[in-house]
């Protein structure tokens, strides 16, 4: 049976041989580039803007116990609940258990990458209650059984035309590919199931904990009508998403939407602290909000690492980086793809299971640049990469070949001469033509490229005779 390792290295080798997607997905992109630096510019410093989010983000994850429990307290004093859920199946538990307590058969979902993260929708529906995603974007994904392909962007990876015949298939949506007829076709279908649903189920961009609001960001205001629509509304959020005070948002929010999608504000902001007040003309009448730890803890206690904990999930550095650009979201396997998943999905389903994500960069920095919150992505993964070596993840032949490495590498001369060795064997087995066979040693490199020249000469040797810097 195949793991997350391997099914990685075949995903990528396909999808970078892909290059119908590969330029699919480099439009995209180059659209948002274009977007991004625009939106930057309008900063009169985004450095300093971005300094201003790490430290509010900061602030509030080095004191998080402190300001959840002021957030729990203000959502609870206007009648909401508050359900800790230290795992996934706790969490997957409370919410079906409500939906069955309410007899709930229809749920309108907005988007949400902690919804993924504990397959929400998977457990309703086992239990014969509808799921319907009402982000555009992932209302799509949906009606080809597909997860997210990005965080901000679920399918940023479907053609126009894909979009049209999907459409077509299962929604009789006709033959348009125009933009906003597959809209109109998406919002009336889509409209309907926002007047069925007893409950809406929403994520949360930020918990305001001096205020106890979920912040809520869309572009589509798919989250305002699941909010204001079913009897229900459950909010479902990590419990790193809190941030200290409401005036926190005046510059997150558009820092967010900026590195997000380079708007310098997304459509449709709101705040929803509780249920309907009496004198209110709508809202749900209960309002549930679900704290997810699942892993979160043990990072916060890693001083090393615990900055992860502030990321707003912009997408940014999936955007920036180049291993996602050519391997796409999918092939990652995990809820959170890009550098910032290959960072925190260590953390939150093991290090033996999915080290293999840290190399998945080629270390460059560019997403530690495009990054709002400043998080140092690219060192977290070397990070990750030593950890996996200090706790044994690594197989034995490489843990045996790396100390036969440093005893050789300690020696000069025994250096020189197994370097010379390996010179001789590697121009042998190339001027015999065996490059690729597997008695090539660098064939996972001369698997898809041409082998290197091989010198006759070392380095120290041309160094010796005066050839090179003096
Ligand atoms: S790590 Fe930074 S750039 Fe990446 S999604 Fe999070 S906030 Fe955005």
């Amino acid at each position: 049976m195949s793991n997350p390792a391997s099914e990685f290295l075949r995903e990528a080798a396909t999808k970078s041989a892909d290059l119908t997607h590969r330029q699919l997905i480099r439009q995209g992109i180059d659209k948002y580039n274009e977007a991004f630096d625009r939106g930057r510019s309008r900063y009169f410093n985004w450095e300093a803007a971005r300094q201003k989010c790490r430290a509010i983000k900061s602030e509030a994850v080095n004191h998080l116990d402190r300001y959840l429990l002021q957030f729990e307290e203000k959502i609870k004093a206007r009648g909401g609940h508050v359900f800790w859920a230290e795992t996934s199946e706790e969490a997957r538990a409370y919410i079906t258990d409500l939906a069955r307590r309410h007899n709930v058969r229809t749920i309108v979902k907005s988007k949400s990458m902690v919804a993924e993260e504990i397959h929400l929708a998977p457990a309703l529906e086992k239990q014969g209650i509808k799921v319907y995603e009402t982000d555009l974007g992932e209302f799509i994904v949906q009606l080809r059984n597909e997860p997210p392909y990005h965080i901000v962007t679920p399918a940023m990876h479907l053609s126009r035309a894909e979009i049209s015949a999907l459409f077509k298939e299962k929604l009789d949506g006709g033959d348009t590919q125009d933009p906003s007829q597959l809209v109109a076709i998406a919002r009336r279908w889509l409209r309907r199931t926002f007047f069925a649903a007893e409950m809406g189920i929403s994520g949360a961009n930020f918990l305001v904990a001096d205020s106890g609001m979920i912040a809520i960001t869309t572009n589509e205001g798919n989250a305002d009508l699941g909010m204001s629509l079913p009897r229900i509304h459950v909010a479902i959020a990590g419990i790193e998403k809190v941030i200290p005070r409401l005036g926190d948002l005046a510059v997150l929010w558009p820092v967010l939407a900026t590195s997000g999608t380079g708007q310098p504000i997304t459509c449709y902001n709101t705040l929803i602290g509780g249920p309907r007040a009496p004198h209110e003309p709508d809202g749900p009448e209960e309002f549930h909000v679900v704290l997810l730890d699942n892993g979160r803890s043990e990072l916060l206690a890693d001083a090393e690492q615990r900055d992860v904990l502030n990321c707003i999930r912009c997408g940014a550095c999936l955007n920036a980086c180049p291993v996602f650009r050519t391997v796409g979201g999918h092939t990652y396997g995990t809820t959170y793809p890009g550098p910032i998943g290959s960072v925190l999905t260590p953390h939150l389903r093991g290090l033996d299971q999915f080290q293999h994500l840290s190399y998945a960069s080629s270390l460059c920095g560019a997403c530690t640049d495009a990054c709002p919150v400043k998080i140092d992505l690219h060192h977290h993964l070397l990070h990750n990469r030593r950890n996996a070596v200090n706790e044994a993840h690594r197989p034995w032949s490489e843990r045996i070949a790396f100390r036969l490495f440093r005893s050789t590498a300690m020696s000069a001369a025994r250096f020189s001469f197994l370097a010379a060795i390996g010179r001789a064997a590697l121009r042998a087995i190339y001027s015999l033509g065996l490059e690729r066979s597997p008695l090539d040693p660098l064939r996972p490199w001369t698997k898809n490229r041409a082998a290197p020249p091989i010198p006759t000469k070392s380095f120290r040797s041309l160094w010796r005779k005066g050839i090179g810097p003096n």
